[in-house]
């Protein structure tokens, strides 16, 4: 007998596929619902018994990361992968090198199929700014308070989902160059300066020392 309550099942209407766990054929299942269970075995015991054992569900925890992961036991060696690595292995094939499972929705807990791909880290990434998760991604201002916008907001080609403050980086700029030549210039009411200057357009001092130390 299943207990259907040991492991949440995902909302999910679609019907409920079982595979085989990759690597565990004979002891395990897992589904497209992204629930683990333990096949029926049959298995004789060291002192020459006959033992049946029903297959069951399996308590899913989760993990320090947030993914799920159950507790697989063969011949007496005892491992605990994630859930989503076991559903990618089943309905996606083996693991290639290198690559790890991708969320597409960044929904940890969510391990159907559909939402499962192998990828890169840099993938895995794209996925967490795509989908809005990202501490840098949501915010709307610098450590310093100003504005990732208009005239302060600068982008970095190469990584284009990294916003930076304009003004914070001049003022970077120009507190290193002074630092060179022996003058002490206190950063954060230059940043603050430049912010104003950005944002009235009255862009002076872009590279000079504005004595605002
Ligand atoms: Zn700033």
């Amino acid at each position: 007998m299943l207990n259907e309550t040991s492991t949440p099942a995902m909302p999910e209407t679609s019907p409920e596929e079982w595979r085989p766990v990759y690597g565990y054929e004979s002891l395990y299942a897992v589904s497209s619902h992204g629930r683990v269970r333990s096949l029926n075995r049959e298995v004789w015991t060291r002192n020459g018994h006959f033992r049946k054992y029903e297959g069951r569900l399996l308590t899913v925890q989760i993990d320090t990361s947030g993914r799920p992961v159950v507790t697989l036991s063969r011949n007496g060696t005892v491992r605990m992968p994630r859930v989503c690595v076991l559903v990618a292995e089943a309905f996606h094939g083996p693991r290639p090198d290198g690559l790890m499972v991708r969320h597409l929705n960044d929904i940890k807990t969510d391990n159907r199929p559909d939402n499962l791909a192998w990828g890169t880290m840099a993938e895995n990434g794209a996925d967490y700014v795509r989908n809005g998760f990202h501490h840098y991604a949501r915010r709307q201002t610098c450590d310093y308070g100003h504005e990732y916008i208009g005239p302060n907001l600068m982008i970095n080609p190469s990584k284009p989902t990294a916003r930076l403050c304009r003004a914070c980086n001049r003022a970077r700029c120009i507190v290193a160059r002074q630092k060179v030549r022996g003058i002490q210039v206190d950063f954060r009411p230059l940043a603050d300066a430049k912010y104003s200057e950005l944002m009235s357009g009255t862009n002076v001092f872009s590279t000079g020392m504005t004595g605002a130390a």
